[in-house]
């Protein structure tokens, strides 16, 4: 908590104080320091300001201002047992004991002030989830192209008696306000005020990657640098003085190698130094912008600093810099400037001045600036290996294949083969291992249980519905295997770039393409993953099409009826259907495009990032959360599903009828006739249209629902397999998405809109194969 929040008579210990420059130094100077005990005296009249007690002396601070300092609040301490003695903050074990005798009783205390908060920023694809993982620990999920991580993680770990917050921000070019990850970037940093930011930079970009630092310098905060893929700069034969290189910058550099874990105990160091302030390299510089810049800049801080509202939490030179590049938004969220109006016309005055200077906006002279001053610092300490020799690498040699005109095509879609066909044909093999683990176990039930309704319900619920799904455990972690190496090779950049142009034609960025493969696996991260598309239109478009791409979910259903009557074409027609999903989302994109979103795409690059080896970690760890994502589902939705659905096709429970009559009769039976006409003329009976409806809650459920209620070998005829399958592509994706789509979108519209078009396109295309199949068979 922060110190404006302590009540009138609670007791606290200071734990930090944010803010800077004068108002730091004031309040350190009254003795606003880490370990101070300290209590509320009085609120003023209209709660501001309010009056503090620290040692002897009473002094009042504005609740703005309290805001900046954090507490842990001492529960059990009042003016009675209290006597004014220091909390021994040098004591660096997890937990302080407050054993003053006066105390009723020693009691421990969780104090945090041990704790060190950490940020990682840096460039998409620098390293950051890899580094976060050698430092923590961790197993976050890391890839080999730009968005990866599009929410903050946050971790806890302990190192040399501090306990360290490390929290993996998603990756950022700039801190500008252009796509949504930057813009959640710089909120994090600027209202988490972290202790030390580690900027992770990838050593073999650095001209690019050191623009972020150049705006890290800006906002004045404490930061080390991580210069990642150290291994790959010295391949390349590229040499830099790192040191020469921390002083230009006035941080200190610690080389990495992340994905073989160098180097981060070093880091780690470099952590705590700058955290106690015992880094000699730490130095604020000022990016030299230039006489006319300058000149701007001064008269709009003075104001600033001038302004009442204004508390030193964030540095005048950096909110100078941010109104000169016409970003207000953020002035507002900062700081509630009482002369806020009269700042921003300056500011613009000053904007005018500068734009007219040299007939350019001022924006892209700070931009260019930075660059300069980069390029400069790089000139000094950085010998890039020149050969006259054209030097390709070997990334360019398969670049020039798996991107070709010829061969890019037809590579890929071989690759969507072999993942499907080994999907079906490699996977066969433990899923009959697995369906007869769970027969045996079924037969074991079967003779040792009691007869009656328990039994019934675990053998005909529970084993069956939980059993038909299980199964397809060892598909599905193929088809993420597959999914995983494309991630972490680099190939999914290229599969981006090799549909640019027919994304191009349905007014959609090959960017976009990158959202649509990861929903194979599933669609939710998927949907997040629009997060990377900067224009809002296009992210709305891509996240509408993406239910359109088959998801891992519906891949058992695929196997369970492709299995029962395509045996022996079964993997081609499994790639068939994901291909139909391509296309209908190809359509549907076309069709949207046309109807509510008119406007051109916005231009953009695609990274190509050099191909790397897949680590054996990143590959193990994403599967095996896959399995457990997957287990879970089972002992959750699934079970209680296949439960629901048991019991209501069992009850009314009669003596006169048996078998199906009995189904028939049952609730479920009662319920599945009353919708039975609507799917009829898709071929289906109500057995399928109760699966179809269970399905809305997870794919996988249509599947545990068949189980339970029929014989899949039976049920269908070949068209109305075909059919089956289609509908269950297009139709309503399930609840997950749903709720994705809302809140990505922030709308119920855009959520319901995609319900509403799925199903009823599902529907329609359904009816077509079977009524007009009918019409040949
Ligand atoms: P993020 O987007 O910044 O979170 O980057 P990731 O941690 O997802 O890593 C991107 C890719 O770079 C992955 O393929 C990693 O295995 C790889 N990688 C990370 N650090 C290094 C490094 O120091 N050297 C090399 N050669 N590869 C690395
Ligand atoms: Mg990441």
């Amino acid at each position: 908590m922060t110190l404006d929040q302590l009540q009138e008579g609670q007791f606290a210990l200071i734990r930090k104080v944010k803010g800077r420059g004068a108002f730091r130094h004031r309040i350190v100077e009254m003795g606003f320091v880490k370990g101070q005990v300290l209590s509320t005296l009085r609120f003023a009249p209209m709660k501001d300001p309010v009056e503090f007690r620290l040692l002897d002396s009473d002094v009042s601070l504005r609740r703005s201002e309290a805001a900046l300092i954090e507490i842990d609040l001492l529960e059990g301490l009042d003016s009675h047992t209290y006597n004014g003695n220091h909390i021994n903050v040098e004591d660096r074990s997890q937990s302080v004991y407050v054993d003053k005798p006066h105390l009723s009783q020693a009691h421990p205390l969780n104090l945090k002030h041990n704790l060190i908060e950490v940020c990682m920023v840096g460039n998409p694809n620098a390293g950051k989830t890899s580094l976060f993982n050698a430092l923590s620990g961790a197993y976050e999920h890391v890839g080999n192209y730009s968005g990866v991580t599009v929410d903050a993680k946050t971790t806890h770990f302990f190192y040399k008696g501090y306990t360290i917050e490390l929290t993996d921000l998603p990756g950022s070019y700039s801190l500008s306000p252009y796509t949504p990850e930057e813009k959640f970037v710089r909120e994090q940093l600027l209202q988490k005020n972290p202790d030390v930011i580690i900027n992770v930079v990838d050593a073999s970009n650095l001209e690019r990657n050191l623009y972020l630092t150049s705006q890290l310098i800006d906002m004045d905060v404490k930061v080390v640098m991580a210069l990642n893929m150290y291994d790959e700069m010295s391949k390349k034969g590229d040499v830099i003085q790192i040191d020469v290189l921390g002083q230009l910058l006035g941080i200190p550099i610690v080389p990495t190698v992340a994905s073989k874990e160098q180097g981060s105990d070093m880091l780690l160091q470099k952590v705590v130094d700058v955290y106690l302030e015992q880094e000699p390299t730490i130095r604020h510089i000022h990016i030299p912008y230039g006489r006319r810049i300058e000149d701007s800049l001064k008269p709009i801080q003075d104001a600033i600093r001038k302004d009442e509202g204004f508390v030193d939490a964030y540095p005048s030179r950096f909110m100078a810099l941010k109104l000169l590049e016409n970003d207000a938004e953020l002035i507002n969220q900062m700081c509630h400037l009482q002369n806020q109006a009269q700042i921003e016309k300056l500011a613009q005055i000053e904007r005018q001045k500068i734009q007219s200077f040299y007939n350019e906006e001022p924006d892209h002279i700070l931009t260019d600036d930075r660059y300069a001053f980069i390029r400069g610092a790089l000139k000094e300490c950085y010998q890039r290996k020149t050969s006259l020799v054209k030097n390709v690498s070997l990334t360019d040699k398969i670049d020039a294949i798996l991107t070709s005109k010829i061969w890019g095509f037809p590579i890929f879609l071989f690759f969507l083969w072999l993942m499907f066909e080994s999907t079906f044909f490699l996977g066969d093999y433990p899923l009959q291992w697995i369906e007869s683990g769970v027969a045996a176990f079924s037969n074991y039930l079967e003779l040792h249980l009691a007869e009656g309704i328990l039994k019934d319900m675990v053998i005909d619920g529970i084993v069956r519905g939980i059993g038909g799904v299980i199964i397809f455990l060892p598909n599905i972690l193929i088809l993420f295997f597959f999914i995983s190496i494309m991630e972490t090779t680099g190939y999914m950049s290229r599969v981006a770039f090799i549909m640019d142009k027919l994304m191009h034609t349905i007014g959609l960025h090959g960017k976009s393409f990158i959202p649509l493969i990861i929903g194979f696996g599933c669609n939710v991260p998927a949907i997040m993953s629009t997060r990377t598309i900067e224009n809002k239109k296009d992210r709305l478009l891509t996240m509408l099409i993406i239910p359109f791409m088959s998801c891992s979910a519906r891949l058992p259903v695929y196997i369970l009826v492709v299995g029962a009557f395509f045996p022996k074409n079964a993997g081609t027609i499994i790639f068939l259907i994901y291909l139909i999903g391509i296309m209908f989302s190809i359509l549907s994109a076309l069709l949207f495009k046309g109807l509510f979103f008119k406007k051109a795409e916005s231009p953009f690059v695609i990274e190509f990032p050099p191909y790397r080896w897949p680590t054996f970690k990143a590959v193990a760890f994403h599967l095996w959360f896959k399995t457990k994502q997957y287990l879970q589902k089972m002992a959750g939705i699934i079970l209680i599903a296949s439960i629901v659905i048991w019991a209501l096709s069992y009850f009314p429970t009669s003596s006169h009828v048996f078998g199906d009559a009995q189904i028939e009769h049952s609730y479920l039976g009662t319920v599945g006739k009353i919708f039975e006409p609507i799917i009829a003329p898709l071929g289906f009976d109500w057995k399928m249209g109760i699966s179809l409806l269970a399905g809305i809650s997870a794919k996988e459920v249509v599947v545990s629902t068949m189980s339970v209620l029929m014989d899949v070998n039976t049920a269908f005829t070949p068209l109305s397999a075909v059919s089956f399958l289609i509908f269950v592509l297009l139709y309503f994706p399930c609840i997950a998405v749903f709720a994705a789509i809302k809140k990505e979108s922030k709308s119920w519209k855009w959520a319901i809109f995609m319900a509403l078009y799925t199903t009823i396109l599902a529907w329609i295309i359904a009816f077509a194969i079977y009524q007009i199949g009918s019409l040949f068979i």
